[in-house]
């Protein structure tokens, strides 16, 4: 990762801290820590951590344990190193002691209760005088429009992507499991380079494709019905997602109707991409053409979300919350339309916003239903 990106958006976030009164901000949001570091550990669950980010003007610190400590030094250029021996909140406030901080911002969205419990005990135990100050989003806020070498991060994976899911025709076939296609795809992108999936690789077929977010099953895929994939890879710490419906043969009863629906509302919505647009606008548009055909109750979910170094990330397009899409965000454009017991149609793109409109970012694959 070349530093000059990093040392940008610890100058923004310094700024930020300045403006908003505090010493520095604890970073321990896998994401962000290795946005502002460089420092590419993940997490390896959730009341465990590989490290945290102390950062404050003229402060830059990473906490981490003897398993990441000379990954730290190699990655994290700029920051200090320290190795915790084991009782973190104690080490870490008293820490904060010596420092002579007064204010300490937090990640309020991501901190879990048991550990802002455990800090606030070891911080009393000391001088007393750290005030913990909660923040929302304030590095996700600004890992939502992407700079020129994350773009072109994104652009890597969602080509490695693309030609997986391009080629999945070649080999698909009436009978397979949904679990050995996903696992196809996965052993696919390994081959081909990918640090991991970007999330679980989604085969739903038949009636399972009603459900947005199902999971493979033994379930045998069936020629004429409608399979949903929806995969993504990580490459360089960067996110693809995309999803294709396939059908191995003339699509069954509504599904062609429904596939033709769903493509309408996906261009519409991408037609109304651009900067200084509201956020819900495509969202509004995509479900504008699914309600006049009729379908409006079974499309429940928003129409996309920014994709980077997580797959869900900002700016949400759905119709709350609405915020300006600006150049430089990466966004899915995914409507689908689910009809329970019988199956579902969903095709997403990502999409990057210029400074003119839109790109579509995933390749057009040409698989519409014969
Ligand atoms: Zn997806
Ligand atoms: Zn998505």
């Amino acid at each position: 990762m070349p530093r000059a990106p990093i040392e940008a958006r610890i100058r923004n976030l310094v700024e930020k801290l300045k403006q908003r009164g505090v010493d520095a901000l604890w970073v321990i949001q896998p994401e962000n820590r290795r946005y502002l570091s460089g420092f590419t550990a993940e997490d390896p669950q959730l009341n465990e951590s590989s490290g945290s980010l102390l950062i404050g003007p003229g402060r830059r610190l990473l906490l981490t344990d003897s398993r990441y400590a000379e990954q730290a030094k190699g990655q994290a250029h700029g920051f200090d190193i320290i190795t915790v021996k084991g009782d973190w909140m104690g080490e870490l406030s008293r820490l904060l002691d010596r420092l002579g901080l007064r204010r300490l911002g937090f990640e309020a969205g991501y901190l879990i209760w048991g550990t802002y419990e455990k800090l606030k005990e070891n911080l009393q135990k000391g001088n007393g005088h750290i005030s913990l100050v909660p923040f929302e989003d304030m590095v996700e806020d600004m890992r939502k429009i992407k700079g020129p070498e994350e773009v072109q991060a994104i652009r890597a994976s969602v080509e490695m992507i693309s030609a997986i899911v391009q080629h999945i025709p070649a080999w698909l076939r009436p009978g397979m499991r949904e679990k050995e296609i996903a696992w196809r795809i996965e052993d696919e992108a390994r081959r081909r380079g990918a640090e991991a999936m970007a999330f679980p690789p989604i085969v739903a077929s038949g009636a399972n494709g009603a459900l947005p977010h199902a999971v493979p099953t033994d379930r045998e895929v069936v020629a004429g019905e409608p399979i949903v994939i929806d995969v993504g890879v990580k490459v360089n710490g960067y996110c693809s997602d995309t999803t294709r419906t396939l059908f191995l043969d003339k699509p069954e009863g509504i599904f062609l109707e429904i596939y033709r629906i769903v493509r309408e509302a996906q261009l519409k919505a991408i037609e109304h991409i651009k900067p200084e647009v509201q956020s819900n606008v495509p969202d509004k548009e995509a479900r504008e053409v699914i309600s006049r055909a009729g379908y409006g109750e079974y499309f429940g979910h928003a129409l996309g979300h920014g994709v980077g170094l997580a797959t869900h990330e900002g700016p949400r397009l759905s119709p709350t919350k609405p915020e300006v899409l600006l150049p430089g965000m990466v966004v899915t454009v995914e409507p689908g339309i689910y009809i329970p017991g019988k199956g579902g149609v969903r095709l997403e793109e990502m999409v990057l916003v210029t400074e003119e409109g839109a790109e579509v970012l995933t390749k057009d694959l040409g698989f519409y239903p014969v």
